[in-house]
């Protein structure tokens, strides 16, 4: 696999960086924030169609130059100016609440007030606009990114030259939560959640691990993301049966997968903070080893680092009592969190997952490269595995092996699978290591 122009940070056309590279910045944006509220803006140009049909693909590409040309200037507002794709841009403004983006969504759709020079030409655009707040509106910079697109889809759906919030997706009114509260809580019985598995691949492509993630889908309200409703289960509790479904979910998986055959190998499975500090929870999981016919070291469960803290010493008790089973613990958005080394020296743990965000940097220069080496050094050091979550492209590929990652995982081997699609993975496992070998001069 080549490295083609969709793994460039930056657009040819407009010069602007491009999508991946502004969710990168967003995460980074949102570790840096402290909790800060920032707005991302999507605005998609109305009728860009008719450009091209009319003027010609050069007209088209010189017109998507100019509005590029008016959005980067937004820069001197402090914003971080995007071309997501054909004609939908976006742009990121720091420090930013609802009032402060609504004048700078006001200042966009003024911008589009004068016209652009097109060939000799003046041509008028309009452009409708979504917008979404952190935290409100999302956890993470593609959660954030998609919602503010959707918003401004829904602006363009109503004729377009017009300005639709994130935060009022029906969905996420907070008159329809109670609505989404109820679908949650039937969601369970009416078997709307199935699991996604995303492979772990180790130094020489070879399969080492799949981690379940969690899909809901409902018949009204489509697919629902784990970003959206992972924090909702948490504050209503349903987050204790819901995580328990997972956990046997996946334990039945590996028992149907072997009957059939396969061999499986180990499932890494997210715990909530509110699942891992509930009454009895080890038991629980012993519970569901046993009457699946599993045993501890089918899986590994990832907690995140925020759960830990709160207490070190009840965490930790637990996790030994996990480990007597054979089961691993992984520590998950490694890096993210208020004291990272505290863990590494304090917990009985066996893998730690670092983070997307320091991923996503490690190509750019001064970039990651450096820290995730650094966390590799000390984890090794403590005799844990390290996985490097979110690996995108060949680049980062090569360079988390060389800070020596053992694992890798992330869309360069693929979205999420499903059952059916692991299964023939398990029939056929050569094909993961395709990106190993890459014609790309190797760094080491
Ligand atoms: P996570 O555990 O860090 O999972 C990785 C997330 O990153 C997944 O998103 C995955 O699809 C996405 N991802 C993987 N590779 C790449 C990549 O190369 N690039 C990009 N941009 N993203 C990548 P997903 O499925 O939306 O899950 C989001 C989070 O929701 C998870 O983060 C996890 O914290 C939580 N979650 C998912 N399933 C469960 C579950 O069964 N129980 C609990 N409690 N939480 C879950
Ligand atoms: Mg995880
Ligand atoms: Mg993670």
């Amino acid at each position: 696999m080549g490295r083609s122009e969709h793994d460039a940070p930056v657009d040819a056309l407009t010069g602007l960086m491009r999508g991946g590279a502004f969710e990168a910045l967003l995460d980074k944006s949102i570790t840096a924030s402290r909790g800060n509220q920032f707005a991302v803006i999507v605005i998609g140009l109305d009728r860009f169609q008719n450009v091209n049909d009319l003027l010609g693909y050069g007209a088209g590409d010189c017109a998507l130059r100019a509005i590029a040309h008016v959005l980067a200037g937004f820069a001197l507002n402090g914003a971080a100016v995007s071309r997501l794709g054909g004609d939908e841009f976006a742009l990121h403004f720091p420090g930013c609440d609802e009032h402060a983006a609504l004048l700078h969504t006001a200042a966009i759709t003024a911008s589009f007030e004068q016209p652009v020079q097109v060939m000799n030409r003046d041509i008028f655009l309009s452009a409708s606009i979504g917008l979404a707040i952190f935290p409100r509106d999302g956890a993470c910079g593609a959660s954030l990114t998609r919602r503010a697109a959707a918003a401004m889809h829904r602006a363009k759906s109503r004729g377009g030259s017009a300005v639709e919030h994130a935060g009022l997706d029906p969905a996420f009114r907070p008159e329809e939560r109670y609505r989404l509260e109820n679908a949650l809580r039937l969601a369970l019985a009416k078997e709307q959640f199935s699991l996604r598995y995303q492979p772990q691949v180790d130094r020489e492509g070879v399969l080492q691990g799949l981690e379940a993630l969690l899909v809901w889908d409902h018949p009204d309200l489509g697919r629902i993301e784990p970003d959206s409703f992972i924090r909702l289960a948490e504050e209503t509790g349903d987050i204790l049966p819901i995580g328990e479904w997972v956990i046997d979910a996946a334990c039945r998986q590996i028992v149907a997968w072997r009957a059939a055959g396969l061999q499986p190998p180990r499932i890494a499975l997210n715990v909530s903070p509110v699942q891992f500090a509930s009454a009895g929870f080890v038991e629980r999981v012993i519970g569901i080893l046993d009457s699946t016919g599993t045993d501890g070291g089918c899986i590994e469960l990832e907690i995140t680092e925020g759960s830990l803290l709160r207490d070190m010493e009840e965490s930790a008790l637990h996790m030994a009592q996990l480990r007597a089973q054979g089961i691993r613990i992984a520590i998950d958005d490694f890096g993210v969190g208020c004291s990272p080394l505290t863990y590494l020296h304090r917990l009985p743990l066996d893998v730690v997952k670092i983070d997307r965000t320091f991923v996503s940097q490690i190509t750019v220069p001064a970039g990651s490269l450096p820290v995730v080496h650094t966390i590799t050094v000390l984890a090794h050091h403590r005799g844990l595995q390290v996985v490097a979550e979110g690996v995108e492209t060949i680049d980062e590929l090569e360079l988390v092996r060389a800070a020596r990652c053992d694992l890798v995982q992330g869309f360069l081997f693929g979205a999420p699978l499903t059952n059916a699609e692991v299964a023939r993975l398990l029939a056929d496992p050569a094909r993961l290591s395709e990106p190993f070998h890459s014609p790309n001069p190797s760094t080491f």
